[in-house]
């Protein structure tokens, strides 16, 4: 059987080999890593080094990482609990969005629905800064939201703007940066981010681990998860330490690896190679800074939800829009903000490449793309005919 291609990194990384390693090292431990003894201490050595590596992928301090189950969680942990300087004791009562975000920030987290604003993106899905003034002027102490990298168009968006007009408003930033790591630079006081996301699955570490990082000042109160008081209390519950230690080991290898460059000239490639099978392909985010790793298109006339099925026949695995929507057939809410008519957005495939993608596979793709292109639209013209 020939080699599968896999070409749906944003949904999940392929496990690094360090992070198996860090991963079977840990399973190998016996002890809860809140106990005192030599096994408890071994287990929580594991954590505290793997705490030390994430914190290191985005410069921050290890003491202001919090692990959680997930990205999923983190986000849900910012949008939940209180999050505040020391003196601060008031929460906060608004929540500005984009109207990009990941579900697991669109759903709001504590915040009435009444509470929570989107702010709107342009047509290539880059936040409208204005929109964003505006609804700030409106607010007192907003906490906004905004992502780094969108997960289905790989969008980069102006984060440093958009923590400089926060800040100005006395507002507090948590940006989800889950898809930039590896692949952009995620500094967080670069960024001007006071609280940031991550997953290990996205960078080639297991499922199943994620961080909330804070700025230093900064302390969370009210925690989604109560309990034990592990994590600082911030996240109670008794860590996940082989996941954990695996994500630790896959951020020290992701601050090492990147070639953006190279990965660019791949994508480049992929979208030329797009336009000659189909020359009115539309390219979603084409006009904007996006991920050097992720391409979304859509060739009018082919449907994702039938495409995925042939390229998975054909051993290629895409993805249409977010893996967290796919098995639904539901448009995607991250097109529609960005004005792209429905009938086009159902066409929509993500692409989304790795560090171990090669040109050989790109053409291997662009090959079982033409074949299939020309068979769908066929078929497609047989039906209207
Ligand atoms: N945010 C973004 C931007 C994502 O792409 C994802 C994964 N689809 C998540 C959050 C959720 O991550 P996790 O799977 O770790 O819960």
């Amino acid at each position: 059987m020939t080699e599968r291609l896999y070409f749906d990194w944003n949904a999940s990384a392929p496990l690094r080999d360090e992070a198996r390693g860090a991963v079977l090292r840990a399973l190998g431990l016996t002890g809860n890593a809140s106990s005192v003894h030599a096994e408890g201490r071994a287990a929580r050595g594991m954590i505290e080094a793997a705490r030390g590596e994430v914190a290191q992928l985005v410069g921050a301090e290890a003491k202001n990482v919090t692990f959680t189950s997930g990205a999923t969680e983190a986000n849900m942990l910012a949008l939940t609990s209180a999050i505040e300087t020391a003196g601060e004791k008031r929460k906060r009562d608004k929540l500005l969005i984009s109207a990009i975000e990941h579900p697991s920030v669109l759903c709001g987290g504590r915040f009435e629905t009444s509470a929570v604003e989107q702010i709107a993106v342009d047509r290539d899905g880059i936040v409208d800064l204005e929109a964003l003034r505006i609804a700030l002027a409106a607010s007192e102490r907003p906490l906004v939201s905004v992502m780094l990298a969108n997960n289905e168009t790989g969008v980069v968006q102006p984060i440093r703007a958009v923590a400089d007009l926060v800040h100005a408003a006395g507002g507090l930033l948590h940006v989800d940066a889950v898809q930039a790591p590896g692949r952009i630079d995620c500094t967080q006081e670069t960024l001007g981010a006071d609280l940031m996301t991550l997953s290990s699955h996205k960078i080639g570490g297991p499922q199943g681990a994620g961080a909330l990082i804070r700025r230093g000042d900064l302390y969370i109160t009210d925690a989604l998860i109560k309990g034990g008081g592990q994590e600082r209390g911030f996240r109670s519950g008794t860590e996940n330490v082989a996941a954990i230690a695996g994500f630790g080991a896959a951020a020290a290898a992701a601050a090492h690896q990147v070639d953006p460059a190279h990965m660019a000239r791949l994508r480049a490639r992929l979208e030329i190679g797009l336009r000659e099978v189909a020359p009115d392909t539309a390219i979603f985010g084409e006009g904007a800074l996006r991920l050097p790793n992720t391409t979304l298109f859509a060739a009018p006339g082919i449907k994702a939800e039938t495409a995925l099925i042939a390229f998975d026949l054909e051993g290629v695995a895409v993805s249409s829009g977010s893996a967290c929507s796919s098995g639904k057939v539901q448009s995607s809410h991250v097109l529609a903000a960005m004005g792209v008519s429905p009938a086009l957005a159902r066409g929509a495939i993500r692409l989304s490449i790795g560090w171990n993608t090669t040109m050989l596979h790109v053409e291997q793709f662009l090959g079982t793309w033409r074949k299939l292109a020309a068979s769908l639209l066929k078929e497609r013209r047989g039906i209207a005919a």
